[in-house]
């Protein structure tokens, strides 16, 4: 297993939804260890990675959200630290900002090098809003992609689909795209963290052939699979690689600051380890959980989550969980 890249980052920054199917778990406390001092530590370790391990990738980033109280210093630190996100910016979750506001933002983006900007977007307007928490929501939304549009500053817009939102998801691909939206992409939600609570409504391939076949291009189909589909080649799915995310947490940044960056990357490799050594291979998974009859779509890393899940309930194995993204962790491709 190789360590392709290493992501420091902290979860220092609120968000304004509670998205019922949050990745982060967020629920309006803040679980990150504080901006500045993660910064610090963040500068040091990326400085060793890079002298060190100067083939692996690694950078810094910082949720739930990216409004950040300072957020032109924050993308000037994000920038200083050779980070992605410098250019990038996920703008879910954002507070509420008037037509004048949007534009005030999108100005100061485009000043602190922003080049790009992307929208999750989970229904029309009712649903959207009842979905991410908070009324307003899908106004705030088209708000940010008006000035966008207005500046100059492209945007995409992503759409998660399950049995529930599934008739809107034409209408809103046909929105977002008047909007101005550069690409809709659309995909199946994961059920990790509060993605459990979307698994009674994954979409399986029946529905997802109701869309129009433009709709039904905008899902990666080799991504995406039904259950049977992956189940034909299980022996196809292996994992080489692995991206380590380093995540800065109170209850972590003295142990961390002690140390070295590479030691703490190879603690986290060895939580790493411990964790997928409790399972069998997939192969193995597929025969004790796989539904070859299942037409029901998932990207392989999550079918593969799900039937990992289902062994640790089923033997009773309790384990420090490497894929739960609010703390140090890996992710294996
Ligand atoms: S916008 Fe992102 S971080 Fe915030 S609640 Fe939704 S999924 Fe979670």
């Amino acid at each position: 297993m190789k360590t392709t890249s290493v992501l420091i980052q902290s979860l220092c920054v609120p968000c304004f939804n509670r998205c019922r199917y949050c990745l982060l778990s967020w629920n309006g406390k803040v679980e990150g260890a504080g901006w500045e001092q993660s910064v610090q530590l963040a500068e040091r370790f990326l400085r060793e990675f890079r002298e060190q391990l100067p083939d692996m990738k690694c950078s810094f980033s910082f949720g739930y959200s990216m409004e950040h109280p300072e957020l032109k210093e924050a993308i000037r630190t994000l920038r200083r630290l050779g980070s992605p996100s410098a250019s990038f910016l996920e703008c879910d979750g954002m507070k509420m900002r008037s037509d004048e506001e949007c534009l005030d933002l999108i100005g100061m983006l485009l000043e602190e090098g922003i080049k790009k900007l992307s929208f999750t977007v989970y229904g029309l307007s009712d649903y959207h809003d009842r979905f991410a928490g908070r009324k307003g929501d899908f106004d705030l939304i088209l708000r940010m992609m008006k000035a966008a549009e207005k500046k100059g500053l492209s945007f995409s817009s992503r759409i998660p689909l399950t049995t529930e939102n599934i008739s809107q998801a034409d209408p809103l691909v046909d929105l977002l795209k008047n909007q101005g939206s550069e690409s809709v992409s659309l995909f199946v939600p994961h059920e990790e963290g509060r993605g459990k609570l979307l698994s009674p409504l994954r979409l399986d391939r029946e529905r997802f052939l109701q869309l129009s076949p433009a709709s039904q291009s905008l899902l990666n189909r080799n991504v995406y699979r039904t259950e049977g589909e992956w189940l034909e080649a299980p022996e196809a799915v292996h994992d080489q690689n692995r991206m380590i995310l380093l995540t800065l947490r109170p209850d972590n940044m003295e142990e961390y600051e002690r140390q070295g960056a590479i030691s703490v990357l190879r603690k986290i490799e060895a939580l790493d380890e411990r964790y997928y050594s409790v399972f069998p291979a997939f192969s193995e998974l597929a025969e004790l959980y796989g539904d070859p009859c299942s037409e029901k779509l998932y990207g392989i890393r999550d079918l593969h989550y799900h039937y990992r899940t289902r062994y640790l309930r089923d033997h009773n194995i309790q384990i420090y969980d490497v894929t739960d993204e609010r703390q140090s962790g890996s992710r294996r491709f």
